[in-house]
């Protein structure tokens, strides 16, 4: 069905054209699920969201006809954001760099990869936008991970729940089901149980439910270690960032607060530094560690629990 003998070069390439037109049906469904009445296959055509005007196919060639038309409508003449090519561009590159990186026998992990990576390339930018997690991604992913790890059960050969079903062989079909299902009960349990916690000390709502659930459905695909080791990347990765951004808006008020010639109490510093920590969306560095985990776990597992 596919041709094994294709070099990682060729197969980077093949997945980077594909990737251009995905990212391109991503951005409709960024766009669209999170708003009430619009579904991503209804309406079938793009349309403009500034005049509603159905799309010709020759402004829905993906990155050039943004370029063409000067990042404008054609109708209304309404800016078009320059991040709808940039979506596509990212998501050709990662599909590349997927493309590139997996062996072309092993293309069903190849498709899975690919599926993956982009679920959650929508999960990261509705997050972005509206602080939420579409259930179509979460739910959807908690549903598809014992399926996909049916059919495709080498994703747990590496682990140690699937190695113990199997007695110590090669993970079958049963064993990656099993692996799966644990993984969605420790990826969204943990963070449960962070949620819970947070909530006891802070007296206030500590973890989206769209966090917990899109970690279940990682922990589906990638299991429950590596749900665990997503958790301990994004968290470091979001508190690097988070700590940049207050810092950065610290700095701001403190100018600001200069030029009026009067002096920040600490106290307002702290109640700035608190609003942004809370406006700080989680899924997108969750998304980050399962996709490093989802491209590197097997590797780097291995070499810590050799089988
Ligand atoms: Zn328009």
């Amino acid at each position: 069905m596919i041709d094994t003998d294709l070099s990682p070069l060729a197969l980077a390439g093949i997945s980077g054209l594909f990737g251009v037109c995905v990212g391109s049906f991503l951005n409709v469904a960024i766009y669209r699920l999170p708003k009430e009445g619009l579904r991503v296959w209804k309406p079938a055509r793009s349309f403009c969201p500034g005049c509603q005007r159905q799309l010709e196919w020759s402004e829905n060639i993906p990155v050039l006809s943004w370029a063409v038309q000067g990042g404008r409508c054609r109708g209304c003449k309404g800016r078009i954001s320059v991040r709808y090519p940039l979506v596509e561009l990212l998501t050709a590159a990662c599909w590349a760099w997927m493309g590139w990186i997996t062996p072309a026998e092993q293309w069903p992990m190849l498709l899975v990869r690919l599926m993956v990576l982009s679920a959650l390339l929508v999960a990261t930018f509705v997050d972005f936008d509206c602080f939420e997690i579409p259930d179509e991604v979460s739910i959807g992913g908690m549903v598809v991970a014992p399926l996909v790890s049916f059919l495709v059960p080498e994703l747990h050969a590496a682990s140690p729940i699937a190695r113990w079903v199997a007695d110590g062989a090669e993970p079958g079909r049963g064993a990656a089901v099993v692996a799966s299902l644990c993984g969605i009960a420790v990826g969204g349990g943990v963070l449960l149980a962070v949620g819970w916690i947070g909530e006891k000390l802070l007296g206030k709502e500590a973890m989206g439910l769209g966090d917990v659930k899109l970690l279940g459905a990682a922990g589906g695909f990638v299991g429950g270690g590596g749900a665990l080791f997503a958790l301990v990347l994004a968290s470091m990765v979001g508190a690097v960032i988070g700590v940049g951004n207050i810092l950065r808006l610290h700095c701001e008020l403190r100018s600001r607060v200069r030029r009026r010639g009067a002096r920040t109490t600490s106290a307002q510093s702290f109640a700035i530094a608190r609003a942004c920590g809370q406006m700080l969306p989680f899924g997108p560095y969750l998304a980050l560690g399962t996709v490093v985990v989802l491209l590197y776990w097997e590797a780097v597992s291995t070499r810590f629990w050799p089988a």
